[in-house]
């Protein structure tokens, strides 16, 4: 990790989907920074062991159970949060799910379902929620994939979902001019615990550094750095963009 500044003290950042991986990193990250970070999963025993980690390195933590599909437990990320810091500054929307390797065209309508839900439609339904909270000087980045510009077979309709990421982003960017910026993060293939394939098989790891020119998997620290420079006024200008945080594994011009 570089340097670590302190981009968003007295900034308040609330991260879906957080109590490991990608934004688990993302919320240590900001905190590091000096946010107040709210992180949420669907499960008690993982909110409370990723406060307990977060708390641990000096981290303002707030820390709620949050399935990104229930509207009860929506609203209720939004008022604990507005309750406890008064404000958000920053949100970071990270869930996605992955239930399936078939084809598209063998995809069951039912898991067609569940990618839209969590991995789209979620992001909307949450920032409707935080949008009244969201001053001047706000920022929203949304976390998609490296699949989102090249779907490949085993994750196909998965990256579709993705790519509709990229354009949620640049509406969103329109709609939520000029007081709030709205970005997005395309990585590539860290090792976590939604992603074991990349490690479980010497070979699949290998073919995949091999797609990359820095000849390495990507880190939830990479992940994080990206997502924290957007997400603070470094970025001050940049709204409506995609960073591909991939080592080089070809994306698009
Ligand atoms: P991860 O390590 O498996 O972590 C997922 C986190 O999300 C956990 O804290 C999990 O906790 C929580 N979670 C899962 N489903 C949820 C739901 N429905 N509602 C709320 N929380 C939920 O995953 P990751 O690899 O960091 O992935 C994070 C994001 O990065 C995803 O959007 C993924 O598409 C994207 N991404 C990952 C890679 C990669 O190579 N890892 C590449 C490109 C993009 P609970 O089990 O307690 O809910």
């Amino acid at each position: 990790m570089g340097k670590i500044g302190k981009r968003f003290q007295g900034k308040v950042a609330i991260v879906t989907a957080s109590t490991q991986g990608i934004g688990f990193g993302i919320a240590e990250r900001l905190g590091l920074e000096g946010a107040s970070v709210v992180i949420s999963s669907r499960k008690q025993i993982n909110v409370d062991e990723a406060v307990e980690k977060l708390k641990a390195k000096g981290i303002e933590v707030y820390g709620l159970v949050f399935h990104v599909s229930n509207p009860q437990q929506r609203k209720n990320l939004i008022e604990k949060t507005i309750q406890k810091y008064g404000k958000i500054d920053v949100v970071v929307s990270n869930a996605a799910a992955n239930p399936s390797v078939d084809s598209i065209l063998e995809t069951k309508e039912s898991v067609l379902d569940k990618l839209w839900e969590i991995n789209v439609k979620s992001s909307i339904l949450v920032l409707q929620e935080a949008a009244p909270y969201l001053k001047k000087g706000s920022s929203v980045i949304l976390i998609s994939s490296i699949a989102g510009y090249q779907p490949e077979s085993s994750m196909a309709m998965y990256g579709v979902t993705k790519t509709a990421l990229l354009g949620l982003t640049k509406a969103l960017a329109a709609e939520m001019a000029p007081n709030t910026r709205v970005n997005c993060v395309a990585p590539g293939f860290v090792p976590t615990h939604f992603a074991a394939f990349i490690t479980t098989s010497a070979d699949v790891r290998k073919a995949i550094e091999d797609k990359t020119l820095l000849n390495r998997l990507g880190t939830t620290e990479d992940m994080a750095a990206a997502t924290a420079f957007l997400a603070s006024d470094d970025a001050s200008y940049i709204t409506g963009e995609t960073l591909v945080v991939a080592g080089g594994i070809p994306s698009r011009l």
